[in-house]
């Protein structure tokens, strides 16, 4: 099934796109959109999208941590709430949709059910967090960690490049870091989290989807080969006689890909390859290689990376060299509930999109939820798959599909619960 063609834009989404163009203002940066957590940008961001909250009749207030929350309260004191957002900070000279695309569509979803009368028999929250991107802090998701009941307190003393910690950072943006913990939702009371986001790759668009359903934010694991050799003079050395850390590099190089290859939803890659000492007159006596494997299964990821290091003992072994794997980083997988993404899922259905799953390469604000509450993630076809970048883009036509899609399975959850 292929997606409603034709340019008719219904006003949400085209308000939408606006306001995302609007929002470009809200810079650090005097040419392009720079807006790092608890900065001035920051601070203007959040002036305008309280009012687009208030605009859509939500009651809005700043956490402890720096989220921006946009309330409209269910039909009960004790109604449960979904939570609806994504994040507002950036990269350096980032794209307009990265993040804040999911806190737009959240509150014109909301101003579209409002417009149409529709009472819900639940509260929803929508979120604009603004620590996703982990620039000025080595810490991040701090707005998610703090609503997941998952915020460590270590992190209020990491420092920008100015020396100036989160904890300092946060008081002076109006935050009181001692009462981060208290943002914890009860999960009891809690429907789940959902967030839209752009896909930032390209497999929606080669498919000629708009829309698709996000199975897990893929776990990670990362880590360093180091490969030793004997270094030796590239003129007197001969072929049969080397133990070459170059060469054993880069056929490890190449096993990595063929098992990457091999496995559904994996990648790995080596994204930098150092020879030590390394001259165009000597034979390698060493090598490192940087080693990142990514899958939505945590099984698949550690039976990959296990089996990179088989295939490299091999190799090493078959040339005579020595070869060090190790793993200094592992992230497991925040996998989406299968009930969440399929109401998601039956929603983009109804709209005529089809249900296509795949899984998030990138992390995001919803992983800081797993295992806490239900999370669902819907992605939006972005041109050429790119992100991080000025050149970013989702049209007026996939974010009212976006929208139309949001909106309706909020509607349709009000039904079913
Ligand atoms: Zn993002």
């Amino acid at each position: 099934m292929s997606p409603p063609t034709g340019p008719r834009i219904e006003p949400g989404g085209a308000r939408a796109s606006a306001r995302l163009q609007a929002l470009n203002a809200a810079s650090d940066a005097q040419d392009g959109l720079t807006r790092l957590t608890l900065t001035p940008a920051h601070r203007r961001a959040l002036d305008m999208l309280g009012d687009f909250m208030r605009e859509a009749g939500l009651a809005v207030r700043l956490d402890a941590a720096g989220t921006l929350v946009g309330r409209c309260e269910g039909p009960q004191a004790d109604s449960k709430t979904l939570l609806i957002g994504s994040h507002i900070d950036s990269v350096r000279n980032a794209g307009s949709f990265d993040g804040p695309l999911g806190v737009v569509l959240g509150i014109e979803a909301m101003a579209l059910l409002r417009a149409r009368g529709v009472r819900l028999p639940f509260a929803v929250e929508i979120l604009a967090f603004g620590d996703e991107e982990g620039v000025r802090f080595a810490t991040t998701l701090t707005g998610s960690r703090a609503l997941a009941g998952a915020f460590d307190p270590a992190s209020l003393d990491s420092r920008d490049a100015q020396g100036v910690s989160r904890r300092e950072a946060l008081v002076a943006f109006g935050c009181d870091p001692d009462r981060i913990a208290h943002e914890a939702r009860d999960p009891a009371r809690t429907l789940g989290y959902v967030e839209v986001h752009i896909e930032q790759g390209p497999v929606l668009e080669r498919r000629g989807l708009a829309l698709g359903l996000v199975t897990a934010i893929n776990g990670a694991s990362r880590g360093e080969i180091a490969v030793t050799g004997e270094a030796g003079h590239s003129g007197t050395t001969p072929m049969a006689m080397r133990r070459d850390a170059g060469v054993a590099a880069a056929q490890i190089v190449l096993a990595v890909e063929e098992i990457a290859r091999a496995t559904p939803d994996l990648v790995a890659t080596v994204g930098r390859i150092e020879i030590p000492h390394g001259a165009v007159n000597v034979v390698p006596g060493a090598a490192r290689l940087s080693l990142d494997v990514r899958s939505p299964r945590d099984g698949d990821r550690l039976a990959a990376v296990e089996a990179i290091r088989a295939r490299a003992q091999e190799i090493a072994r078959s040339r005579g060299v020595g070869v060090t794997m190790d793993m200094s980083y592992d992230m497991p997988a925040a996998p989406c509930d299968p009930a969440l993404t399929q109401a998601l899922a039956q929603a983009a259905q109804r709209l005529g999109h089809a249900d296509f799953r795949l899984p998030s390469g990138a992390g995001h604000d919803a992983m800081a939820f797993r295992g806490r509450l239900p999370l669902a993630m819907l992605f939006v076809r972005c041109r050429g798959g790119v992100s991080h970048r000025p050149d970013e883009y989702a049209s007026p036509q996939d974010i009212e599909s976006a929208l139309a899609a949001l909106t309706d399975f909020i509607e349709h959850l009000g039904a079913g619960s």
